[in-house]
């Protein structure tokens, strides 16, 4: 007597291609112009105590990650957003941020005053200094080095403004989907930029 099972009895063979077919995808994913899982880029903070992926449900292969101190939309932040958007698929981004970030920590006079002085010891001026050594051309010149840095006051005011940059970015197509989120070291659990749920309910009501 025919089962079900028996019906629908798959040879070997058809699982092992699928398998193989999949690892072919995998490995030539970019010549196949197939995007990542969730057509997704993360902007982050490269804290050491943010887990990207967990925080975010993401599996090996869902997302391109990019993080640099703050989880800033610095000029390779629009590069890496401009090359990814328009020439490979990806239709979202999400910025994370963080409470206790490293941003806050310092004045931006301090911060300032200590890459000049590093800059001093290795016989440079720091508006002369390579930002990029592959363009000489790209220095700091007559701009804000705090403005460089990017330190931080608000970490949900920064979380919206690097969502805003990246909305508004000419290089980033219209219909990209931006979102941000800051992450709480604390807690473990993300929020949206500006709701202090916790600090709220622990205030007294005005
Ligand atoms: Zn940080």
């Amino acid at each position: 007597m025919a089962s079900d099972a028996d019906h629908e009895h798959e040879h070997v063979h058809e699982s092992v291609d699928d398998a193989v077919d999949a690892r072919d995808d995998w490995a030539r994913r970019r010549r196949k112009g197939i995007p990542t899982n969730e057509q997704l880029l993360v902007v982050a903070c490269m804290d050491e105590r943010i887990p990207v992926e967990e925080a975010l449900g993401l599996e090996l292969g869902d997302a391109q990650v990019f993080r640099n101190a703050g989880g800033k939309v610095t000029d390779d932040v629009i590069r890496s957003a401009a090359l990814t958007t328009n020439f490979f698929d990806t239709t979202e981004i999400v910025v994370v941020n963080h409470t206790d970030c490293g941003m806050m920590s310092a004045s931006d006079e301090a911060v300032v005053e200590g890459l000049e002085a590093q800059a001093e010891a290795a016989g440079a001026d720091l508006d002369e200094v390579d930002l990029d050594p592959a363009i000489p051309d790209l220095d700091i010149g007559d701009a804000s080095v705090a403005e460089w840095v990017k330190m931080t006051d608000d970490i949900d005011e920064a979380c919206a403004a690097q969502v805003a940059y990246l909305e508004d970015h000419e290089l980033v197509p219209d219909d990209v989907t931006v979102t941000g989120y800051v992450y709480e070291v604390e807690s473990g659990e993300l929020r949206r930029p500006g709701e202090r749920v916790a600090e709220e309910i622990s205030e007294r009501r005005a």
